[in-house]
């Protein structure tokens, strides 16, 4: 997989150099501008997967560049980490009002920044896989994503939403281990009242639905102490 490219806007040197080198290490591409009229023009020529934005800018802020790139339909969907300083707690919620994905205070630590990034990263991906795909279909089972309709040999499978999402996030991550917190982000997300164990049952449960043996499933995979895997080459067998 290709490396993703990030923008760090940050007028101060020193913070801006500390946050590429963290991202360079762990592999990706970075690109840096001191001011808002720099990070446009260089969003003018360059396919960035990320933004890290300082709020305090020279010129033009952090929030006036992020509302200029919602206003883009090329930037509106664009990840935003937005940087700002400890005591601007209005600030912080401004930003997320003005569409920044998240946010962190400075000073932050260089592990929490690439814990921050990875996750906004993770995210993105999904919804724009989440996006392309309007529907899957492998072998003999056919997902309709806007209807909700899943059919298996050419017969309709009931599914509760939930059990739904959780197939919809397989399919949409085949053949790759996918462990319980993971699934229970994607499929739960901010929900309370959940646990590993939730994911246990709804995968069961979607056993039950769509494996020719759900004892002996050869579809959704367990992978003991790891988590679970869709099998898609055992679903075009
Ligand atoms: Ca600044």
């Amino acid at each position: 997989m290709a490396s993703k490219k990030i923008l760090v806007v940050e007028d101060e040197t020193d913070i801006r150099k500390l946050i590429l080198y963290n991202l360079a290490q762990e592999r990706y591409q970075v690109l840096e501008a001191e001011d808002g009229e720099k990070a446009l023009r260089l969003l003018q020529r360059e396919k960035l997967h990320l933004i890290i934005l300082d709020l305090l800018l020279p010129g033009m802020s952090g929030l006036e560049l992020c509302r200029a790139l919602r206003g883009r339909p090329e930037t509106a969907r664009l990840p935003i980490l937005m940087l700002t300083a400890k005591a601007g707690e209005a600030d912080r919620v401004v930003g997320l009002e003005m569409g920044a994905d998240d946010y962190l205070t400075k000073p932050f630590s260089p592990r929490e920044l690439v814990a921050r990034v990875k996750a906004i990263l993770r995210r993105s991906d999904m919804q724009v896989s989440a996006r392309e795909d309007a529907g899957y279909e492998k072998g003999r089972l056919k997902i309709d994503f806007a209807t909700y309709e899943v059919t298996l040999r050419g017969r309709p499978v009931r599914l509760t939403l939930k059990e739904f999402e959780l197939l919809r996030v397989l399919v949409q991550n085949p053949n790759r281990v996918l462990s319980r917190d993971r699934l229970l982000d994607l499929v739960w997300g901010d929900e309370t009242f959940v646990t590993p164990r939730t994911v246990d049952v709804h995968i069961r449960r979607l056993r039950k639905a769509i494996e020719k043996n759900d004892r002996k499933p050869e579809w959704i995979v367990t992978l003991r102490g790891v988590g679970y895997k869709f099998d898609e080459k055992a679903v075009e067998a």
